[in-house]
């Protein structure tokens, strides 16, 4: 029925056309901001393979903490660094107190090519004194740093290991970032099951963003439906998969449905699934 032109729509001449009348366009530029390296083989071919056909132009990947970091990462790497630096951006991991996770961490995975770091599983919480060199390094490298934020998974359910969720609730990056105004933040599955708290905290410092990766969408969908406005504007949540790269179309398309549901325009989304990473990671 409508003879408006969509250029006409977008710029809100129109508005008496409802936000459902235009249908979800691609998104010219998608990131995934939440990648991990997982050990096997063609991981590097599969990976590139699955975002070009969903549409992924850039990912960032995360690599195993020392404690596991293997000879084939390694030569994965190496190529990527050599090859594929244009479309993966390596992240390097830490575990903030735990043995050959010093500081000096930080300076070796910049010399190697990393651009960012992830943390996750600390011996404390993130925010404690013995942490602060970490962040300080990685503000004046300008690496962004990303925290697995909410309940961790366990890695066996018949060994016995020393890690606490609570470590990584995401208000603990609340001082970190006031303490390094330069340093770009991202908080992992926007704290789940924490969103409040993570909401709150991201709208009190500017360089802190939520990645909405991870499982749960409903429970993720419905909290952001919730605060939206009011303690979260949609500047502030960037896409991230956390999964395997099969799960690249399922997700991309489930979340954009979401979004449009929630009223949020082509503009708006094309800033969650691409734009907003692209300013973080300059
Ligand atoms: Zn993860």
């Amino acid at each position: 029925m409508s003879t408006y032109t969509l250029s006409e729509i977008r710029q809100g001449s129109q508005g008496d056309i409802a936000y459902y009348d235009v249908y979800p366009e691609k998104h010219k530029l998608v990131i995934d901001i939440h990648h991990h390296y997982r050990p096997s083989r063609n991981f590097v071919e599969t990976l590139l393979k699955d975002m070009d056909e969903a549409g992924v132009h850039k990912v960032c990947l995360f690599s195993s903490p020392p404690q596991s970091y293997s000879d084939t990462e390694d030569n994965d790497w190496k190529r990527i660094f050599k090859d594929y630096e244009d479309k993966i951006i390596g992240f390097g991991s830490i575990t903030p107190g735990r043995p050959n996770n010093s500081f000096e961490l930080v300076d070796l995975y910049y010399s190697r090519g990393f651009r960012g770091l992830k943390f996750i599983r600390p011996t404390r919480r993130y925010d404690h004194d013995d942490f602060l060199v970490y962040y300080e390094r990685a503000e004046k490298y300008g690496m962004p740093v990303l925290f697995h934020t909410g309940v961790v998974a366990r890695r066996s359910v018949t060994e016995s290991e020393d890690v606490s969720s609570a470590y990584m609730r995401p208000v603990y990056l609340d001082r970190i970032a006031r303490l390094y105004p330069k340093l770009k933040i991202i908080a992992a599955h926007m704290g789940d099951p924490w969103f409040g708290e993570a909401f709150n905290t991201s709208q009190k410092n500017p360089l802190l963003w939520l990645d909405i990766s991870g499982k749960g969408i409903w429970l993720k969908a419905k909290a952001i439906r919730e605060h939206l406005w009011i303690r979260l504007r949609p500047e502030k949540l960037v896409f991230g998969l956390d999964e395997p790269s099969s799960q690249y179309k399922r997700l991309i398309y489930t979340w954009d449905t979401l979004f449009y549901e929630m009223g949020l325009d082509q503009k708006t989304r094309d800033m969650i699934f691409g734009e907003t990473a692209a300013r973080i990671l300059g």
